[in-house]
């Protein structure tokens, strides 16, 4: 099946006792162990019927050997450091995720784990960044906010001669169009609260592993942490993956016009989007299906920022990416407010740079919308 299909198919099929087309909501948290057998479900936290094929599916969608549904994206990377011990090193993206970056200073420092922010892009700091303690690789790609794209190949090749692990947020990508797991990776991340769900309305991570080891590992540390998803989450998340392939494809889309239109903007310093970038360019066209729906654009001035985000009608200020609808951020003051100054600005997360998730709306609607926008900066 490609993947469209089994976007379309997840839940289905399943549920043989009523031919209900999509799966239902099993609330219940306990199960009668009938004749005095389990029926495989004991206790909700454990394994719970809803939660199983949403977790079967995001398995097969990035082809791996099991999935585990998170209560959010951040309850999804808590439960993968589980993994780790005091003491172990772990090379990070240097433009991370802002809550990541946040969990892992202010939280898993303290537990005695250790983190170097390296750019992945550059395989001689990998290499340079690794110490006798270094566990694993933590990876995202494209960047967030900056787009950079990452040699997965080759920086899964890397990890492999180390013994390290390689863990990929896949959040901005999606397996409609990237597949880590395939490209040698060992776990994959997701906030499913952006583009897996799709529609800014269910908060939700999911891990997927390979192999039995990491997976009985992470089945002990899901059920012992309890970072599950609840059965109606569960499904509000499946019912959004269902048509995954046809958003990603718009998305895509309009942030590709978006992209060139702003590059264009007199008062646009720099676009940042990888389809814009020739090393992206090579990098995706052999490791992805394509380039995704989220870019960053610097304006020329700072003092523009703030009539700019007044002055849009459509596109709505606020703080998260991967639904139907435009969103902006202004990352120096919303996503990345817990990264040192220092760091945000070393890295090129400066206080000109604006992050658009691109939605599915018609794009001349949205380039409209952002023209006006810029208006009202020159008036
Ligand atoms: C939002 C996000 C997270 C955190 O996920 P939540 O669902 O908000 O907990 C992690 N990584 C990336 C890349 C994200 O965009």
């Amino acid at each position: 099946m490609r993947m469209e299909t089994k976007l379309a198919q997840i839940g289905t099929k399943k549920e043989r006792k009523t031919g209900a087309i999509n799966f239902p909501v099993y609330f219940a948290t306990a199960y009668e162990h009938v004749g005095g057998v389990s029926t495989g479900f004991d206790y909700t936290r454990t394994a719970n019927p809803t939660r199983q094929v949403l977790e079967e599916s995001i398995a097969r969608l990035e082809g791996g050997d099991a999935g585990f549904a998170c209560s959010s994206g951040m309850a999804a990377i808590q439960t993968v450091m589980g993994l780790f011990s005091q003491g172990d090193h772990l090379i990070v993206s240097l433009d991370l995720y802002g809550g990541t970056y946040r969990l892992f200073e202010q939280l898993l420092t303290r537990y005695g784990l250790q983190f170097s922010y390296v750019d992945l892009r550059d395989l001689e700091a990998v290499e340079q960044a690794i110490r006798p303690n270094t566990k694993a690789l933590f990876i995202e790609t494209p960047t967030n906010p900056l787009m950079h794209v990452v040699d997965l190949v080759q920086v899964c090749q890397i990890a492999k001669q180390y013994q390290l692990l390689s863990i990929v947020d896949n959040t901005f990508m999606t397996p409609y169009l990237q597949q880590p797991l395939k490209l040698g990776a060992d776990i994959v991340i997701h906030s499913a609260t952006k583009y897996l769900g799709g529609h800014n309305d269910v908060l939700a991570g999911l891990i997927v592993t390979k192999g039995n080891e990491l997976s009985e590992r992470l089945l002990f540390l899901h059920n012992s942490i309890g970072s599950t998803l609840s059965p109606m989450d569960s499904w509000l998340l499946m019912r959004g993956m269902k048509t995954l392939a046809l958003r990603m494809e718009k998305h895509q889309e309009n942030a590709r016009c978006l992209a060139e239109y702003l590059s264009q903007h007199p008062l646009v310093d720099e676009v940042f989007y990888p389809a814009l970038d020739s090393r992206g360019i090579a990098i995706l066209s052999e490791q992805a299906n394509g380039f995704g729906g989220m870019l960053s654009f610097r304006v020329k001035d700072k003092r523009y920022i703030q009539s700019l985000l007044q002055n849009l009608k459509i596109i709505t200020f606020a703080e998260s990416l991967g639904g139907v609808e435009s969103l902006i951020t202004y990352p120096a003051t919303q996503t990345h407010a817990d990264v040192p100054e220092e760091i945000r600005l070393k890295v090129g997360v400066c206080d000109r740079l604006l992050r658009v998730s691109v939605g599915i709306e018609h794009v001349e609607d949205l380039k409209q919308d952002i023209e006006n926008a810029f208006r009202s900066v020159e008036k």
